[in-house]
């Protein structure tokens, strides 16, 4: 149902992020609807421009698609914290011009670009992680410390002196907005901008806390855990919904993105789900046939080799590769056999060599 967002942009899947803006900045005045375009396009494109005009965003779309932004485009009304929705926008109002505004008021997310700084959610966060290749097989849970604006403690990231009154605020009458008439390149417009005084929340704490100075966050060491799921691949980003930045004044965190690496095997080399690796097998055995124990990935497991298995075969052991990731069911471990011929033979086998030989083997 979502159309891809290069489509609705209009710009191939290699543009730059200057392209992108510009083929955006080109869209929303076409598609304007106080300019007789069609609203719903109209929100199309911003949406579209949410995700690919903020390069963390696009490199999780094109990898994960619109499944990275549940309650994004598409689906129409806010969706909480989990996705990119209408709540979590971070549009750059300073790549819009005066045009910001007008969209700020429009969809009624926080603020305007001169509205002084946007609060309605803290920044996100990026951390990169390197798993061994074990990890990566069998998924893990890690802890990572960071110093990052945290909830105060003292007033539970309200920003409000504990015990103290909350007053409706005396600039915006209790709105969270106040009005402007703001001049733009399609003539005068009011909007409606954020208010300052009390952060949009259309309330405030009679007395700020004294531990944040009312700002509801403080930066200090932080220990977050998460889990990375069995069969992650190197170069994938997982977003840790709600554990980035704390907000201003009790408003939502912003997302953890922890871009992964994963560590080569000397033995191993993963293709998509499948395994591959390379094994030495007695000549005698890959004549006659028999069995070999040898390294998979987490273990070991018993390879049969069939008669007449001749070098360079490869053998399939099925489902002894990586979990996938989404759904279940596992790649298989693809070995490359070949016979092992003995450097320095002891003095038996020689003579059985010699008796091989003898037989024209
Ligand atoms: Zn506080
Ligand atoms: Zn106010």
């Amino acid at each position: 149902m979502a159309r891809d967002y290069y489509d609705i942009l209009g710009v191939p899947k290699g543009a730059n992020q200057d392209e992108i803006k510009k083929a955006f900045r080109k869209k929303a005045h076409e598609l304007h609807p106080d300019k007789g375009g069609d609203a719903a396009a109209f929100k199309e494109v911003n949406e579209a421009y949410q995700v690919l005009g903020d390069a963390k965003k696009r490199s999780t779309y094109d990898q994960f698609g619109h499944a990275a932004f549940q309650g994004g485009a598409g689906s129409g009304g806010p969706g909480g914290f989990g996705g990119f929705d209408m709540n979590g926008m971070n549009i750059n109002f300073d790549d819009l011009g005066d045009l910001g505004d007008v969209l700020g008021n429009m969809f009624g997310f926080g603020g305007g670009r001169s509205s002084g700084s946007r609060s309605s959610r803290g920044a996100d966060k990026e951390i990169a992680v390197t798993l061994s290749f074990l990890e990566s097989f069998t998924g893990v849970t890690k802890q990572v410390s960071l110093r990052m604006h945290v909830a105060c403690a003292a007033c539970s990231g309200s920003g409000a002196e504990p015990g103290s009154k909350i007053a409706t605020c005396s600039t915006c009458h209790g709105q969270g907005r106040v009005m402007r008439v703001q001049q733009t390149p399609f003539g005068a417009f009011q909007t409606a901008a954020t208010c300052s005084a009390c952060h949009g929340q259309g309330k405030m704490p009679e007395k700020a806390c004294k531990a944040c100075g009312g700002e509801g966050k403080k930066v200090e060491e932080k220990t977050i855990s998460f889990s990375i799921p069995a069969g992650i691949s190197d170069g994938e980003t997982l977003k840790i919904s709600g554990s980035g930045e704390a907000g201003s004044h009790g408003t939502p965190a912003g997302d953890l993105y922890v871009h992964i690496r994963v560590s080569k095997d000397s033995r191993f080399v993963r293709e998509g789900n499948d395994v591959m690796s390379e094994v030495f097998i007695p000549y005698s055995t890959c004549a006659l046939g028999g069995s070999a124990t040898i390294d998979v990935v987490g273990g070991s497991a018993d390879l049969v080799i069939p008669s007449g298995t001749q070098s360079g075969t490869v053998l399939k052991m099925k489902g002894k590769g990586f979990p996938f990731l989404h759904g279940h069911g596992r790649g298989d471990h693809h070995v490359t056999v070949y016979p092992d011929v003995p450097v320095r033979p002891s003095k038996d086998q020689k003579k059985a060599l010699e008796e091989l030989k003898g037989l024209g083997l």
